[in-house]
């Protein structure tokens, strides 16, 4: 028998495929490419696999480490076509080998660092593809300035001959909590337009942005031209995203919820008070809390802790009638008092409790190696 370890990630292949497939049908259904964002999950390798069976054009992350991974994995996407790479986060100066190695695309807001990535390129005799960021006000990455933007382009175009101008693209709702709507989306392609006047020629890419950029191409709103977005978050969250919960994408009420879950063990079990008894200070973190007396409860504490997932607030516990009572670095207590009877009487210690996860958590585990012992994988 397999002696499994937990904390356990635990990726189910399966639903992260037909997330990944029936996000590429809608995608697909406007003209729409999808370029698959992996940062969220570590670009684990069976996620990479299933978001590229499940049709995703390109593999994009914001490490260039991610990217060396896939190309080193060999991934082919669907047409059997080696899958192309994009890096989303403009290149470190650090970076530019790696990212002309293993990048075949890669967004940019700096002229020093396309002059260096075409020097790199030219040493490596490759064409790196670029897509040039345009601010349209959520205030992350890329020209605010479209006089600029134009002459970053026309730059590109005539004097870096070992980069090519591939697109335009942009960046909303991430730190500036922009909504991407039919405005912002139409003044995208207004700036592409007028860096294809600029250089008198079509761009192939106009990249209208990530998971929050749904939004407009649901409301039927997204202009013919935009035809690749990058989804990170809604393909492994679905229904768990915060583009479904907070924003209202409906849609992705469809999409599985439980691609990724968190497996942690119980190691104490039994009934105590609810209000702390002694003088009350602060946390292990120093905050300050308000507890209400509910009179003794059962318990079960998990060995898992915002050590692994960051937030109480990101992780959902399966177990019907569990709530989250408090959390430690490396302990999570469940209030399991309102547990139907059949399943609470049955639970001992070395049970597991299987938990969703919001993006933040899935980030947090995805990346700790130390405490999450294992990834498992249900296989397609
Ligand atoms: C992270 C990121 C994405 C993906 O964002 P999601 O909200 O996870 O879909 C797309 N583009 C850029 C530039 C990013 O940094």
């Amino acid at each position: 028998m397999e002696t499994r370890k937990y904390p356990a990630l635990i990726l189910n292949k399966q639903k992260l495929y037909e997330n990944t497939k029936q996000m590429v049908e809608w995608c697909e259904a406007s003209g729409i490419q999808v370029a698959g964002v992996v940062k969220g999950f570590d670009a684990i390798k069976e996620g990479c696999e299933a978001e590229a069976r499940g049709g995703v054009k390109m593999m994009a992350s914001s490490r260039v480490e991610h990217l060396e991974y896939i190309k080193k994995m060999g991934l082919h996407d669907i047409d059997g076509v080696d899958m192309p790479t994009l890096l989303i986060r403009m290149p470190m100066m650090c970076e530019i080998e790696d990212t002309i190695d293993f990048a075949d695309y890669s967004l940019n807001s700096e002229i020093v660092t396309l002059d260096a990535l075409n020097l790199a390129a030219e040493r490596k005799g490759k064409v790196h593809n670029v897509i040039l960021m345009t601010d349209l006000g959520d205030l992350r990455e890329g020209w605010i300035n479209t006089d600029e933007l134009v002459a970053a382009a026309v730059h590109v175009e005539h004097d870096l001959g070992n980069l090519h101008l591939a697109g335009i693209g942009t960046n909303l709702g991430c730190v500036g909590s922009v909504i991407p709507n039919k405005d912002k989306m139409e003044e995208l392609v207004h700036n592409a337009e007028l860096v294809e006047s600029a250089i008198g020629r079509k761009l192939e890419i106009i990249s209208g942005g990530a998971t929050s950029s749904l939004a407009p191409l649901f409301d039927g709103v997204m202009p013919d031209r935009v035809n690749m977005l990058r989804i990170g978050e809604a393909i492994p969250q679905g229904c768990n995203a915060s583009a479904c919960i907070e924003t209202g994408i409906k849609e992705l009420e469809q999409l599985h919820g439980d691609a990724f879950i968190l497996a942690a063990q119980i190691v104490e079990l039994n009934v105590k008070p609810t209000y702390p008894i002694g003088e009350i200070g602060t946390d292990a973190f120093g905050r300050k809390k308000e507890y209400i007396d509910r009179g003794n409860r059962l318990r079960a504490i998990l060995a898992v802790g915002l050590a692994d997932y960051g937030d109480t607030c990101d992780i959902i516990p399966q177990l019907e009638g569990a709530t989250i009572w408090g959390a430690s670095s490396d302990h999570t207590i469940l209030d399991i008092e309102d547990v139907p009877a059949q399943i609470r009487d049955n639970l001992k210690v070395g049970d597991i409790v299987n938990f969703e996860l919001r993006y933040g958590a899935m980030l947090h585990l995805a990346h700790n190696d130390k405490t999450v012992h294992q990834v498992h994988i249900e296989r397609i």
